[in-house]
């Protein structure tokens, strides 16, 4: 499902999209190949087969039985790749998002961060697209006291606003700033990648709307997928790499200076990582963000 549903198939998004969700049910039930866990802690997995550096036997624990899809995905397993170079920091991405899921003033469920990198004349801006990345192991379900957030056989993580009773502390837990408490429904709230679209063979709407075709989705269950066939040959960054977390949404040119360094709300994790003496240095100055010092080690 990925992006040749934008061009290059002569198919319409719907016609091919209606044709993807035909093609996964063959796959339904297929299990990925399984191997060791990885020794490369860096997350950039240029060229190497992603099913084997994420080995899925390294998804064994469940701290909640049946928050999550902890005894394999089944069918679609959806993520998303986003190529930073085809990425024109339009927003309409954003504003897609707000109007299909009702997301209430000064709250997003996706957004984009203009970031200035380095000090002046050495300088270059870059977009980072971010949004729930739909984890393999979410920090997030752990936590959940109510139960309220959990796990879907296709991956996509999704949250029970009856049951969720705002406490907050998915939100400190999600090591990527995903979620916020809705100030109108007072529950926890993030991305879902649009399932209730997903599931009627639609995409995401921040996909649909991508003017730059830097967004895609697809499946990763499905070697024939766009999306997939471009992670298994081609380098991919994922953000923080070394949470565990194990994040589906991909990038492509991530510029290495924002890996690890997230502009976006300040939670539990940011101040932990502060206390251990990892600073992030993304500053933020009247809306604009600003990294100007590169981590040792990081400088180009
Ligand atoms: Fe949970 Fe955050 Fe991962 Fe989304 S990005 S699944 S909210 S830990
Ligand atoms: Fe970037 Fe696409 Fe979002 Fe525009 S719609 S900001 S091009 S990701």
């Amino acid at each position: 499902m990925g992006n040749a549903a934008k061009g290059g198939t002569g198919l319409n998004r719907r016609a091919f999209l209606t044709g993807a969700v035909t093609a996964t049910a063959t796959v339904a039930g297929a299990t990925v190949a399984k191997a060791a866990a990885p020794s490369d802690k860096n997350g950039r997995q240029d060229g190497v087969d992603f099913y084997e550096f994420h080995g899925r036997e390294a998804f064994t624990y469940t701290q909640k039985d049946g928050n999550l899809a902890s005894d394999g995905f089944e069918g679609s397993r959806w993520a998303m790749l986003i190529d930073l170079r085809k990425c024109v920091g339009c927003h309409a991405c954003t504003a897609a998002c707000k109007f299909e899921n009702n997301i209430p003033e000064g709250s997003f469920r996706t957004w984009v961060p203009d970031v200035e990198i380095g000090t002046y004349p050495e300088t270059r801006r870059a977009f980072l697209p971010r949004l729930c990345n739909h984890c393999d192991r979410p920090s997030c379900i752990e936590v959940c006291p109510a139960d309220a957030t959990w796990q879907r056989k296709d991956g996509i993580v999704v949250i029970d606003y009856d049951k969720c009773w705002g406490c907050g502390a998915c939100v400190n837990a999600c090591p990527y700033d995903a979620r916020f408490i809705n100030p109108v429904t007072k529950t926890a709230d993030k991305c879902t990648f649009c399932a209730q679209r997903v599931d009627q063979g639609l995409l995401p709407a921040c996909v649909e709307t991508c003017i730059g075709g830097s967004r895609q989705f697809g499946d990763l269950n499905n070697p024939d997928d766009p999306v997939t066939r471009q992670i298994k040959s081609q380098p991919v960054q994922v953000l923080k790499p070394d949470t565990g977390n194990q994040p589906r949404v991909f990038y492509i040119d991530l510029p290495h200076q924002l890996q690890n360094n997230l502009p976006g709300r300040p939670t539990l994790w940011s101040k932990m990582f502060e206390e251990a003496g990892l600073k992030n240095p993304i500053e933020e100055s009247e809306g604009q963000w600003k990294i100007t010092q590169i981590p040792e080690g990081e400088a180009q």
